[in-house]
Protein backbone atom coordinates (compact mmCIF):
# COMPACT_ATOMS: atom_id res chain seq x y z
CA UNK A 1 0.00 0.00 0.00
CA UNK A 2 1.42 3.22 -0.61
CA UNK A 3 0.13 5.30 1.37
CA UNK A 4 -1.15 9.16 0.12
CA UNK A 5 1.45 10.52 3.43
CA UNK A 6 2.78 8.76 6.07
CA UNK A 7 4.29 11.38 8.60
CA UNK A 8 5.44 8.43 10.88
CA UNK A 9 7.48 7.05 7.52
CA UNK A 10 8.12 11.17 6.85
CA UNK A 11 9.40 11.83 10.46
CA UNK A 12 11.48 9.35 10.86
CA UNK A 13 14.02 10.62 8.61
CA UNK A 14 14.97 13.23 11.25
CA UNK A 15 15.47 10.73 14.34
CA UNK A 16 16.59 11.37 16.49
CA UNK A 17 17.40 15.00 16.12
CA UNK A 18 13.85 15.68 16.76
CA UNK A 19 13.58 14.03 19.96
CA UNK A 20 16.64 15.40 21.35
CA UNK A 21 15.00 18.40 19.98
CA UNK A 22 11.79 17.68 22.42
CA UNK A 23 14.23 17.16 24.82
CA UNK A 24 16.30 19.53 25.67
CA UNK A 25 12.73 21.62 25.44
CA UNK A 26 11.03 19.66 28.35
CA UNK A 27 14.65 20.26 30.00
CA UNK A 28 15.06 23.97 29.57
CA UNK A 29 11.79 24.81 31.69
CA UNK A 30 10.70 27.41 28.92
CA UNK A 31 7.57 26.66 26.72
CA UNK A 32 6.07 29.67 25.67
CA UNK A 33 8.01 33.27 24.23
CA UNK A 34 11.71 31.77 24.51
CA UNK A 35 14.55 31.25 22.82
CA UNK A 36 13.04 28.04 20.27
CA UNK A 37 10.58 30.81 18.80
CA UNK A 38 12.67 33.29 18.43
CA UNK A 39 15.58 31.68 16.62
CA UNK A 40 12.71 29.73 14.62
CA UNK A 41 11.35 33.02 13.33
CA UNK A 42 15.10 34.98 12.92
CA UNK A 43 15.76 31.53 10.71
CA UNK A 44 12.90 31.80 8.69
CA UNK A 45 12.82 35.56 8.00
CA UNK A 46 16.08 34.84 6.60
CA UNK A 47 14.83 31.90 5.09
CA UNK A 48 12.12 33.65 2.88
CA UNK A 49 14.25 37.05 2.83
CA UNK A 50 11.77 38.79 4.59
CA UNK A 51 12.84 41.58 7.48
CA UNK A 52 10.38 40.27 10.13
CA UNK A 53 8.82 37.06 11.02
CA UNK A 54 5.99 36.43 13.97
CA UNK A 55 5.20 32.87 14.82
CA UNK A 56 1.92 32.40 15.46
CA UNK A 57 -0.82 29.00 16.58
CA UNK A 58 -1.19 28.15 12.93
CA UNK A 59 -2.07 29.07 9.43
CA UNK A 60 -5.29 30.33 10.02
CA UNK A 61 -4.17 32.66 12.71
CA UNK A 62 -1.85 33.67 10.75
CA UNK A 63 -3.75 35.04 8.02
CA UNK A 64 -6.25 36.68 10.28
CA UNK A 65 -3.81 38.38 12.43
CA UNK A 66 -2.47 40.01 8.99
CA UNK A 67 -5.56 41.37 8.12
CA UNK A 68 -6.91 42.18 11.68
CA UNK A 69 -3.44 44.53 12.37
CA UNK A 70 -4.53 46.30 9.17
CA UNK A 71 -7.84 46.81 10.46
CA UNK A 72 -6.22 47.92 13.57
CA UNK A 73 -3.83 50.37 11.98
CA UNK A 74 -6.74 51.86 10.34
CA UNK A 75 -5.41 50.58 6.71
CA UNK A 76 -8.58 49.15 6.33
CA UNK A 77 -12.37 49.29 8.00
CA UNK A 78 -15.04 46.15 9.06
CA UNK A 79 -16.95 45.23 5.99
CA UNK A 80 -13.68 46.61 3.69
CA UNK A 81 -13.32 43.85 0.37
CA UNK A 82 -10.47 41.13 0.30
CA UNK A 83 -10.18 39.11 -3.06
CA UNK A 84 -9.63 35.66 -2.55
CA UNK A 85 -9.60 32.40 -5.03
CA UNK A 86 -12.71 31.02 -5.21
CA UNK A 87 -10.97 27.36 -5.12
CA UNK A 88 -8.95 27.65 -2.31
CA UNK A 89 -8.97 25.44 1.18
CA UNK A 90 -11.90 27.47 3.14
CA UNK A 91 -8.93 28.86 5.23
CA UNK A 92 -7.90 32.07 3.22
CA UNK A 93 -11.38 32.94 3.08
CA UNK A 94 -11.97 32.27 6.56
CA UNK A 95 -9.62 34.70 7.83
CA UNK A 96 -11.17 37.09 5.70
CA UNK A 97 -14.08 36.78 7.60
CA UNK A 98 -12.52 36.30 10.78
CA UNK A 99 -10.99 39.70 10.67
CA UNK A 100 -14.45 41.05 9.72
CA UNK A 101 -13.63 41.85 6.00
CA UNK A 102 -16.02 40.54 3.12
CA UNK A 103 -14.37 37.78 1.08
CA UNK A 104 -15.03 38.03 -2.72
CA UNK A 105 -14.50 35.16 -4.58
CA UNK A 106 -12.62 35.09 -8.27
CA UNK A 107 -12.51 32.34 -10.13
CA UNK A 108 -8.73 30.98 -10.91
CA UNK A 109 -6.95 30.03 -13.92
CA UNK A 110 -8.40 26.85 -15.31
CA UNK A 111 -4.76 24.98 -15.91
CA UNK A 112 -2.65 26.94 -12.89
CA UNK A 113 -5.57 26.62 -10.73
CA UNK A 114 -4.68 30.48 -9.14
CA UNK A 115 -5.90 33.66 -9.68
CA UNK A 116 -4.79 36.04 -12.25
CA UNK A 117 -4.22 40.03 -12.58
CA UNK A 118 -6.63 39.75 -15.02
CA UNK A 119 -9.78 38.13 -12.96
CA UNK A 120 -8.24 39.68 -10.12
CA UNK A 121 -8.95 42.97 -11.82
CA UNK A 122 -12.45 42.60 -12.84
CA UNK A 123 -13.35 42.08 -9.38
CA UNK A 124 -12.09 45.51 -7.70
CA UNK A 125 -14.30 47.43 -6.86
CA UNK A 126 -13.84 50.97 -4.31
CA UNK A 127 -14.56 49.19 -1.39
CA UNK A 128 -11.33 46.70 -2.33
CA UNK A 129 -8.87 46.83 0.02
CA UNK A 130 -6.42 43.84 -0.31
CA UNK A 131 -5.84 40.88 -2.66
CA UNK A 132 -5.39 37.54 -0.91
CA UNK A 133 -3.02 35.29 -3.86
CA UNK A 134 -2.82 31.55 -2.73
CA UNK A 135 0.15 29.75 -3.93
CA UNK A 136 -2.51 26.17 -4.58
CA UNK A 137 -0.08 23.41 -4.24
CA UNK A 138 2.50 24.80 -3.93
CA UNK A 139 2.96 26.92 -7.06
CA UNK A 140 3.17 31.02 -7.23
CA UNK A 141 0.57 33.09 -7.92
CA UNK A 142 1.74 35.65 -10.65
CA UNK A 143 3.23 38.16 -7.72
CA UNK A 144 4.76 40.33 -10.62
CA UNK A 145 1.13 40.89 -11.91
CA UNK A 146 -0.76 40.63 -9.00
CA UNK A 147 2.18 43.06 -7.26
CA UNK A 148 1.53 45.95 -10.27
CA UNK A 149 -2.24 45.94 -10.00
CA UNK A 150 -2.04 46.11 -6.30
CA UNK A 151 0.17 49.18 -6.54
CA UNK A 152 -1.89 50.91 -9.10
CA UNK A 153 -5.19 50.27 -7.16
CA UNK A 154 -3.57 50.97 -3.96
CA UNK A 155 -4.58 47.28 -2.50
CA UNK A 156 -2.03 45.32 0.15
CA UNK A 157 -1.11 42.12 -1.36
CA UNK A 158 -1.08 38.93 0.98
CA UNK A 159 -0.01 35.65 0.15
CA UNK A 160 -1.34 32.49 1.73
CA UNK A 161 1.71 30.23 1.81
CA UNK A 162 0.80 28.03 3.79
CA UNK A 163 1.34 25.35 0.44
CA UNK A 164 4.53 26.98 -0.47
CA UNK A 165 7.16 26.95 1.60
CA UNK A 166 10.53 27.80 -0.19
CA UNK A 167 8.84 28.42 -3.57
CA UNK A 168 10.71 30.70 -5.47
CA UNK A 169 10.41 33.24 -8.78
CA UNK A 170 13.01 32.31 -11.12
CA UNK A 171 12.76 34.90 -14.13
CA UNK A 172 11.47 38.47 -14.21
CA UNK A 173 11.68 41.45 -11.64
CA UNK A 174 11.36 39.17 -8.83
CA UNK A 175 13.61 36.57 -10.00
CA UNK A 176 15.41 34.73 -7.20
CA UNK A 177 12.49 35.76 -4.24
CA UNK A 178 10.83 33.13 -2.29
CA UNK A 179 7.42 32.86 -1.08
CA UNK A 180 6.84 34.91 1.95
CA UNK A 181 8.97 37.71 0.52
CA UNK A 182 6.49 38.69 -2.91
CA UNK A 183 3.89 40.94 -1.17
CA UNK A 184 3.12 43.14 1.80
CA UNK A 185 2.58 40.15 4.07
CA UNK A 186 2.51 36.59 4.15
CA UNK A 187 0.88 33.69 6.21
CA UNK A 188 2.73 30.43 6.87
CA UNK A 189 1.43 26.91 8.27
CA UNK A 190 2.78 24.46 9.65
CA UNK A 191 0.58 21.75 9.99
CA UNK A 192 2.28 18.41 9.81
CA UNK A 193 1.69 17.45 6.23
CA UNK A 194 2.83 20.85 4.75
CA UNK A 195 6.26 21.35 3.19
CA UNK A 196 7.64 22.32 6.22
CA UNK A 197 5.24 20.52 9.07
CA UNK A 198 5.66 21.05 13.35
CA UNK A 199 4.61 17.99 15.26
CA UNK A 200 0.67 19.72 16.24
CA UNK A 201 -0.49 23.11 14.66
CA UNK A 202 1.67 26.01 14.13
CA UNK A 203 2.33 29.04 11.32
CA UNK A 204 3.63 32.49 11.01
CA UNK A 205 3.65 35.71 9.57
CA UNK A 206 6.32 36.74 7.13
CA UNK A 207 6.74 41.04 6.19
CA UNK A 208 9.21 43.72 5.58
CA UNK A 209 6.47 45.85 7.14
CA UNK A 210 7.77 46.85 10.98
CA UNK A 211 4.84 48.69 12.25
CA UNK A 212 2.58 45.19 10.71
CA UNK A 213 4.77 43.34 12.51
CA UNK A 214 4.79 44.93 15.47
CA UNK A 215 0.76 45.11 15.66
CA UNK A 216 0.65 41.35 14.88
CA UNK A 217 3.12 40.72 17.19
CA UNK A 218 1.19 42.34 20.10
CA UNK A 219 -2.55 41.49 18.68
CA UNK A 220 -1.26 37.55 19.02
CA UNK A 221 -0.25 38.44 22.53
CA UNK A 222 -3.60 39.44 23.78
CA UNK A 223 -3.41 42.75 22.15
CA UNK A 224 -0.52 43.60 24.76
CA UNK A 225 2.15 46.41 23.83
CA UNK A 226 4.10 44.61 27.64
CA UNK A 227 2.64 42.34 30.16
CA UNK A 228 -0.83 43.50 31.55
CA UNK A 229 -0.86 46.55 29.35
CA UNK A 230 -3.63 46.11 26.23
CA UNK A 231 -3.73 48.12 23.58
CA UNK A 232 -6.19 45.73 21.10
CA UNK A 233 -8.14 43.44 21.79
CA UNK A 234 -5.76 40.75 20.91
CA UNK A 235 -6.03 36.93 20.95
CA UNK A 236 -3.92 34.32 22.10
CA UNK A 237 -2.03 32.71 19.02
CA UNK A 238 1.33 31.95 19.79
CA UNK A 239 4.07 29.32 18.32
CA UNK A 240 5.09 26.88 21.32
CA UNK A 241 8.45 26.50 21.93
CA UNK A 242 7.91 22.63 20.95
CA UNK A 243 7.23 23.36 17.60
CA UNK A 244 9.52 26.02 17.33
CA UNK A 245 12.29 23.34 18.07
CA UNK A 246 10.45 20.71 15.64
CA UNK A 247 10.60 23.25 12.97
CA UNK A 248 14.42 24.17 13.64
CA UNK A 249 15.48 20.70 13.08
CA UNK A 250 13.40 20.33 9.59
CA UNK A 251 13.97 23.85 8.31
CA UNK A 252 18.21 23.16 7.30
CA UNK A 253 16.27 20.14 5.19
CA UNK A 254 13.35 22.36 3.42
CA UNK A 255 15.32 22.83 0.48
CA UNK A 256 16.23 19.72 -0.34
CA UNK A 257 13.22 18.18 0.14
CA UNK A 258 11.49 21.09 -2.03
CA UNK A 259 14.21 19.21 -4.85
CA UNK A 260 12.96 16.02 -4.12
CA UNK A 261 9.75 17.07 -4.81
CA UNK A 262 10.23 18.30 -7.97
CA UNK A 263 12.52 15.43 -8.77
CA UNK A 264 9.72 13.22 -8.52
CA UNK A 265 6.86 15.23 -10.27
CA UNK A 266 9.47 15.54 -13.06
CA UNK A 267 9.59 11.52 -13.13
CA UNK A 268 5.48 12.05 -13.08
CA UNK A 269 5.42 14.31 -15.71
CA UNK A 270 7.65 12.33 -18.26
CA UNK A 271 6.31 8.71 -16.92
CA UNK A 272 2.10 9.28 -16.85
CA UNK A 273 0.85 9.36 -20.46
CA UNK A 274 -3.03 8.46 -20.26
CA UNK A 275 -5.11 10.45 -22.34
CA UNK A 276 -8.00 10.33 -19.25
CA UNK A 277 -5.65 12.22 -16.94
CA UNK A 278 -4.81 15.57 -17.99
CA UNK A 279 -1.15 17.02 -15.85
CA UNK A 280 -0.67 20.09 -14.10
CA UNK A 281 0.99 22.31 -16.11
CA UNK A 282 4.89 23.09 -16.00
CA UNK A 283 5.91 25.60 -13.64
CA UNK A 284 6.95 28.47 -16.42
CA UNK A 285 8.74 31.38 -13.91
CA UNK A 286 8.92 30.09 -10.83
CA UNK A 287 9.88 26.86 -8.75
CA UNK A 288 7.13 24.87 -7.73
CA UNK A 289 7.45 23.34 -4.83
CA UNK A 290 4.55 20.59 -5.49
CA UNK A 291 2.95 20.54 -1.85
CA UNK A 292 0.52 18.48 -4.08
CA UNK A 293 0.53 17.02 -7.23
CA UNK A 294 -3.04 17.85 -8.61
CA UNK A 295 -4.26 15.58 -12.21
CA UNK A 296 -7.27 16.28 -13.55
CA UNK A 297 -9.94 13.81 -15.42
CA UNK A 298 -13.56 13.74 -15.80
CA UNK A 299 -13.31 10.06 -14.43
CA UNK A 300 -12.24 10.85 -10.88
CA UNK A 301 -14.10 9.32 -8.48
CA UNK A 302 -13.58 5.77 -11.01
CA UNK A 303 -9.68 6.76 -11.02
CA UNK A 304 -9.40 7.19 -7.17
CA UNK A 305 -11.19 4.01 -6.64
CA UNK A 306 -9.39 1.93 -9.49
CA UNK A 307 -6.13 3.14 -8.01
CA UNK A 308 -7.21 2.08 -4.01
CA UNK A 309 -7.62 -1.22 -6.02
CA UNK A 310 -4.09 -0.85 -6.93
CA UNK A 311 -2.87 -0.12 -3.25
CA UNK A 312 -1.83 3.61 -3.92
CA UNK A 313 -4.15 6.01 -1.70
CA UNK A 314 -5.13 9.81 -2.81
CA UNK A 315 -7.11 13.17 -2.03
CA UNK A 316 -9.03 15.56 -3.26
CA UNK A 317 -8.12 18.84 -2.65
CA UNK A 318 -10.98 19.98 -2.68
CA UNK A 319 -14.46 17.77 -2.92
CA UNK A 320 -16.79 20.83 -2.25
CA UNK A 321 -16.06 24.48 -3.23
CA UNK A 322 -15.92 27.51 -0.50
CA UNK A 323 -19.44 28.68 -1.93
CA UNK A 324 -21.37 25.51 -1.70
CA UNK A 325 -20.12 24.96 2.12
CA UNK A 326 -23.36 25.48 4.54
CA UNK A 327 -20.61 28.23 6.15
CA UNK A 328 -20.72 30.51 3.04
CA UNK A 329 -24.65 30.59 2.32
CA UNK A 330 -24.68 34.00 1.12
CA UNK A 331 -23.05 32.51 -1.77
CA UNK A 332 -25.26 29.28 -2.78
CA UNK A 333 -26.88 31.38 -5.57
CA UNK A 334 -22.98 32.18 -7.05
CA UNK A 335 -21.70 29.96 -10.19
CA UNK A 336 -18.51 29.52 -10.49
CA UNK A 337 -17.97 27.37 -13.04
CA UNK A 338 -14.17 27.16 -13.46
CA UNK A 339 -13.60 26.65 -9.77
CA UNK A 340 -17.04 23.98 -9.95
CA UNK A 341 -15.00 21.60 -12.50
CA UNK A 342 -11.64 21.89 -10.84
CA UNK A 343 -13.25 20.51 -8.00
CA UNK A 344 -15.25 17.70 -9.94
CA UNK A 345 -12.14 17.01 -11.76
CA UNK A 346 -9.14 17.30 -9.04
CA UNK A 347 -7.25 14.33 -7.83
CA UNK A 348 -4.04 14.35 -5.45
CA UNK A 349 -1.86 11.62 -6.16
CA UNK A 350 0.71 10.90 -3.72
CA UNK A 351 3.84 13.00 -3.70
CA UNK A 352 6.18 13.73 -0.38
CA UNK A 353 9.95 13.36 -0.42
CA UNK A 354 10.05 10.04 1.62
CA UNK A 355 8.52 7.99 -1.39
CA UNK A 356 11.09 6.13 -2.98
CA UNK A 357 11.69 5.98 -6.97
CA UNK A 358 10.22 2.12 -7.21
CA UNK A 359 6.73 3.93 -5.78
CA UNK A 360 7.08 6.45 -7.51
CA UNK A 361 6.70 4.25 -10.77
CA UNK A 362 3.95 2.10 -9.45
CA UNK A 363 1.81 5.06 -9.05
CA UNK A 364 2.80 5.59 -12.85
CA UNK A 365 1.80 2.35 -13.88
CA UNK A 366 -0.98 2.57 -12.47
CA UNK A 367 -2.40 5.58 -13.70
CA UNK A 368 -1.38 4.69 -17.40
CA UNK A 369 -3.32 1.51 -16.95
CA UNK A 370 -6.41 3.21 -15.84
CA UNK A 371 -9.44 2.52 -18.71
CA UNK A 372 -13.12 3.30 -18.78
C1 LIG B 1 -3.24 24.56 5.54
C2 LIG B 1 -3.77 25.79 4.91
C3 LIG B 1 -4.21 26.90 5.65
C4 LIG B 1 -4.45 26.86 7.12
O1 LIG B 1 -3.38 26.48 7.92
P1 LIG B 1 -3.66 25.81 9.36
O2 LIG B 1 -2.30 25.80 9.98
O3 LIG B 1 -4.21 24.45 9.11
O4 LIG B 1 -4.60 26.71 10.08
C5 LIG B 1 -4.55 28.06 4.98
N1 LIG B 1 -4.49 28.13 3.64
C6 LIG B 1 -4.11 27.09 2.89
C7 LIG B 1 -4.06 27.25 1.41
C8 LIG B 1 -3.75 25.87 3.49
O5 LIG B 1 -3.39 24.84 2.72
Amino acid sequence: MIAYLDLKNYNRRYEPQLSEAMLQTIRSGRYLLGSQVEEFENAFAAFCGASHCIGTANGLDALTLILRAWVELGVMKPGDEVIVPANTFIASILAVSAAGLTPVPVEPDPCTCTITPDGVAAAITDRTRAIMAVHLYGRLCDMEGLGVLAAQNGLKLIEDAAQAHGASVSSGPLSGKRSGSLGDAAGFSFYPGKNLGALGDGGCVTTDDEELATAVRRIANYGSIRKYVNRYKGCNSRLDEIQAAALLVKLPFLESENIRRREIATRYFAGISNPLISLPPSDAGSAHVYHIFAVHTPYRDQLQRFLLDQGIETLIHYPVPPHRQEAYSEWSQLSFPVTEMLHDRELSIPLNPAMTDSQVDQVIAALNSFRL
